[in-house]
């Protein structure tokens, strides 16, 4: 585990939780619709080049919380983690990967054996299922190896697109953007990426991110809205990016000598929570 600041931190690379309806497509062309949920001009195209910048100049190598050591453990990894967070699934295959780290290996564990090692992780039963099944797959289809096309990825059991584009991206190093809560939440809310489904939001990120910074900015975005721009209340106040992100009204330090005093008191950076 890496040290974190303000805007580095370590996060997930998964879990699509629902999205916040934040923009319609009016709020997308910068008109105000719900005073609920105060928002914001697209961000400028000007914006965007130091808005990573700044993102890579805090953490220039930002890397997931999941624990993997092949492309393989990768996959099973976030497989795992859907609905769950990253602390959950680490603590889990901590102790499956020594025992069942190739399709062969898992599949042997069976499924008794393979829901004893992730039965704290959520909807753990279906996942060892598909686990299971996808492992039959990789076998039978693809010589026991992880493939590289979406389309192979796609159709291995409890793998969507989200996961698959987790594995181009964290495995492959090909500059495609799987869109969490994370991202969904702050696409919208800096005016990056407005967007009312994961996929418009993915799309529009493939099409204003500057190629320089495509491949990493799943990270940093997700870092990002992990631990600055965190869904109850981003910490606008300790936000390196904020002179880049139209969101209004940017949120101030919470008065820190009074008791309860709002997220961020004393100036640290914490995890809104979300998986
Ligand atoms: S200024 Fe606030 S809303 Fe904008 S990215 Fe930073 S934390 Fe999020």
């Amino acid at each position: 585990m890496q040290g974190f600041d303000a805007l580095s931190g370590i996060g997930s690379l998964i879990n699509m939780a629902a999205p916040e309806p934040v923009f319609s497509a009016q709020a997308s062309r910068g008109i105000r619709l719900n005073p609920a949920h105060p928002t914001l001009q697209p961000m400028k195209s000007r914006d965007i080049e130091p808005f990573f910048a700044t993102l890579k100049a805090a953490n220039p190598m930002p890397v997931t919380e999941l624990e993997y050591t092949s492309v393989f453990e990768l996959l099973t990894a976030v497989l795992l983690s859907a609905q769950a967070t990253d602390v959950s699934v680490n603590k889990a295959t901590r102790r499956l990967f020594p025992v069942a780290d190739t399709p062969q290996k898992m599949l042997g564990l069976g499924l008794d054996r393979l829901e004893g090692f992730i039965r704290t992780i959520g909807l753990y039963h279906s996942k060892a299922k598909n686990l299971l099944a996808t492992c039959e797959m990789l076998i039978e289809q693809h010589g026991g190896q992880v493939p590289r096309s979406r389309e192979a990825l796609e159709a291995l059991p409890g793998v969507g697109r989200k996961t698959a584009n987790v594995v181009l991206n964290s495995a492959f190093g090909e500059a495609v953007m799987a869109v969490d809560t994370h991202i969904f939440r702050v696409g919208n809310r800096t005016g990056l990426a407005p967007g009312k489904n994961p996929l418009e939001v993915e799309l529009k990120l493939l099409k204003r991110i500057p190629p320089a910074y495509l491949v990493d900015a799943h990270h940093w975005l997700i870092l990002h809205g992990r631990y600055v721009c965190i869904a109850r209340k981003p910490l606008c106040w300790q936000c390196g990016v904020a002179a880049y992100c139209d969101y209004r009204p940017k949120t101030t330090a919470p008065d820190s000598g009074r008791p309860g005093a709002g997220a961020g008191a004393g100036g640290q950076v914490q995890s809104d929570g979300a998986p």
